[in-house]
């Protein structure tokens, strides 16, 4: 089942939106605020998100700059809730990186149009990226990744490193780069993080039979070879 959060302050509209959505199979989750909301993003990260822009303390348009600079949310796509006439607000808002939005007031059926639509859209671009290498298989949309058959069980971060260094084979990849693209710029770690998390990826793959798949590079980083010998 799909998820989808919504932030919404209003009351009425944030219990229409969580009906239609439920009854159309969707699981959905209100928030009248940014507190309640990151609260639950830490926990569980939703398909998709419906946000309105006018919401008391931090608004609409921070929290889809938040969102947007976040390598964990970035993907997840938006769908901003403006009021009628704020042409403006939607023009920000596609340019801060929303994928659509919805004019209060609005119908139950517009707002399922759209939510399919977006989640269409997305599920496409998401759909490409399955990613093999040797034996591997990384599937990003459903966060699955198989050795052979095997299915290995990654952590968030493990998952996103590797996913990285796949996109990125035969690319000898800095502990700092890796920082910089896994935890992003603001991430006061040490490059020690990266070498844990390598680590507990090769300890996970050499379980299920995956050796030497990781090359430490001295005093470079790491990488993973253009061609794998099996
Ligand atoms: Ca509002």
């Amino acid at each position: 089942m799909r998820t989808i959060y919504c932030v919404e302050d209003e009351t009425g509209i944030r219990e229409l939106i969580t009906l239609a959505l439920s009854t159309a199979d969707f699981e959905v989750k209100g928030f009248e605020d940014s507190t309640s909301f990151y609260a639950e993003m830490k926990k569980k990260t939703p398909d998709l998100i419906l946000l309105d822009l006018m919401l008391p303390k931090v608004d609409g348009m921070t929290i889809l700059n938040e969102l947007k600079n976040n390598v964990d949310y970035k993907n997840i796509p938006v769908i901003i809730l403006t009021a009628k006439s704020l042409e403006l607000d939607k023009v920000k808002g596609l340019e801060a990186g929303a994928d659509d939005f919805i004019t209060k007031p609005f119908g139950v059926l517009e707002l399922l149009a759209r939510v399919k639509a977006v989640l269409r859209r997305t599920d496409k671009k998401i759909e490409e990226e399955v990613l093999t290498y040797g034996g591997l298989t990384l599937d990003y949309s459903k966060r699955t990744l198989h050795y052979n058959d095997n299915p290995v069980t990654l952590t968030y971060k493990e998952f996103e490193l590797l996913y990285y260094m796949m996109l990125n084979k035969g690319i000898v990849l800095s502990r700092d780069k890796i920082l910089q693209e896994i935890w992003g710029y603001d991430y006061e770690g040490e490059t020690r993080t990266v070498d844990m998390h390598i680590k507990t990826i090769r300890q996970k793959l050499e379980a299920v039979g995956c050796t030497n798949y990781i090359t430490t590079v001295r005093s470079a980083g790491y990488k993973l070879d253009e061609q794998v010998e099996l």
